[in-house]
């Protein structure tokens, strides 16, 4: 076996050319998306006005094993991937343990984040139907930016609406959006029924991802030729996130490297469900045993505070109901709250993994999360995204519990995106006035009230 080089680049001939399915592999399912009225389950029927037909029959499929990724994907694929395993060198010396540190680096392309994978797949579905454009929402901006990309390359028009806040924030997150053609509004707008709505209830409310997802989602249905694409909870986007784990996967088999620990960050599951979905199956077929860590925000804490239910993707709650572990859909994080992963709720096909007891969940401060992101871009010369350095703190204490117990684990972990449109929040934290929130018991309960009766 050949030495192990500080970057596993995989060649575009290794690039898996299928995505995985893992809920073929679950032998309990996921529970299905209900419709909001009838509160029964989804039918292709029912999405149709919604999404593309392709991505429909990705999300209702729990048989299939494995689906060919499209030849105009892959092309796609091929400006940034396979992307690089690196063996994070520099950060073990650090530490000063004697665990081994491998780290995904999903950060390699203009959006700055995973979200590219399942951006392009939905747009080329949206293409292939011969729709005029599309929709979607946007908090941090990494999924707006994918989008608007994906949709560039297809010739699609692309609506983005946009988290208040996030837009006032980030002005030049904004510009590489309008760079690639689409549209911003900022939400909630007084461009939609649901946006005035939350306008007139809320005043000067800074928005939330919840919000933005109604309003897409009402201009998408009520626009002939559009449709709306969501960017992470769903399982088609899981679906397509599967080229992280099967290229880890693959990276890891051709230096014999056996991981011990796996770890994402989780925000609505997209990139901790693709990165460890191929894991995840092997578990779930009995071939192997990994511990795999969900790091979450301590003032977002939808696994390890929140509840296994029916609930609203959307604040406006028109949206279809999904299963999960939500922390209510009537939850607005606190505007302080600078690390990301804002959603309240969680993919439905993590949600059930998590409730088998398949992998576990820790939540984080976020001056914690800064301080491991700092240390991070010390070590190993990359400026972490807020979001992925949940997921680099809880590597950080898994290499220190190794360092006491002097075992040699095997930690990977995936850096799911850069950092460099979250510089407000890096000075927050630089000049030491970064705060920690984390919500009481009394304020999750209040938004768990409006869960709906199932
Ligand atoms: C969107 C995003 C996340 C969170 O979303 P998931 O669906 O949970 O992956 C995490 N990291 C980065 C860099 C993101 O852009």
């Amino acid at each position: 076996m050949e030495k192990i080089p500080y970057k596993i680049y995989l060649s575009e001939k290794e690039m898996p050319t299928k995505w995985y399915n893992v809920r073929a592999d679950m032998k309990k399912k996921q529970a299905p998306l209900l419709h909001p009225g009838t509160k029964k389950p989804l039918t292709f029927e029912d999405m149709q006005p919604i999404f593309c037909d392709e991505l429909i029959k990705q999300e209702l499929d729990d048989d299939t094993k494995w689906f060919e990724i499209p030849e105009e994907v892959q092309d796609f694929y091929r400006m940034f991937r396979p992307s690089p395993l690196v063996h994070a060198e520099f950060l073990e010396k650090a530490l000063d343990t004697p665990a081994k540190i491998f780290y995904k680096f999903e950060g390699n392309n203009t959006s700055g984040s995973h979200k590219l994978n399942s951006a392009i797949a939905q747009a080329y579905y949206a293409k292939k139907q011969g729709l005029k454009g599309v929709t979607t929402e946007t908090g941090a901006g990494q999924w707006g930016t994918a989008l608007s990309m994906a949709c560039q390359y297809f010739g699609l028009d692309c609506k983005v609406y946009m988290v208040k806040c996030s837009y006032e924030q980030k002005p030049f997150r904004r510009e590489v959006i309008n760079t690639y053609g689409a549209s911003i509004i900022p939400s909630p707008s007084m461009t939609t029924e649901v946006g005035k709505k939350i306008n007139a209830e809320f005043p000067g409310t800074t928005g939330s991802l919840g919000c933005a997802i109604s309003e897409a989602v009402e201009v998408a249905t009520s626009t002939p030729g559009y449709r709306y694409e969501l960017g992470s909870v769903l399982n088609q986007v899981l679906l397509h996130q599967t080229i992280i784990g099967l290229e880890v996967q693959a990276a890891l088999k051709k230096y014999g490297i056996k991981p011990d620990v796996l770890i994402g960050c989780t925000g609505g599951g997209s990139n901790l469900g693709g990165f460890a979905s191929p894991f995840l199956g092997e578990m779930l077929r009995g071939e192997a045993k990994y511990k795999i860590i969900g790091a979450e925000p301590a003032s977002c804490p939808s696994f390890t505070r929140g509840k296994y239910a029916y609930d609203f993707c959307d604040t406006g709650m028109i949206c279809p109901l999904a299963k999960m572990y939500t922390v209510g859909s009537q939850f607005i994080p606190s505007a302080n709250h600078a690390g990301g992963l804002r959603f309240h709720g969680m993919s439905p096909i993590l949600s059930e993994l998590y409730d088998q007891g398949l992998f576990e969940a820790r939540g984080y401060e976020q001056t914690s999360v800064f301080e491991a992101a700092v240390l991070f871009a010390r070590a190993e010369g990359t400026l972490p995204a807020p979001e992925s350095s949940h997921a680099i703190r809880a590597a950080i204490d898994e290499a220190l519990e190794c360092k006491k117990t002097g075992e040699e684990k095997t930690i990977v972990f995936n850096l799911s995106g850069t950092g460099y449109f979250d510089l407000y929040a890096y000075k927050a934290f630089n000049e030491g006035s970064m705060m920690d929130y984390i919500p009481t018991d009394a304020e999750i309960a209040k938004a768990l009230e409006k869960l709906p009766q199932i």
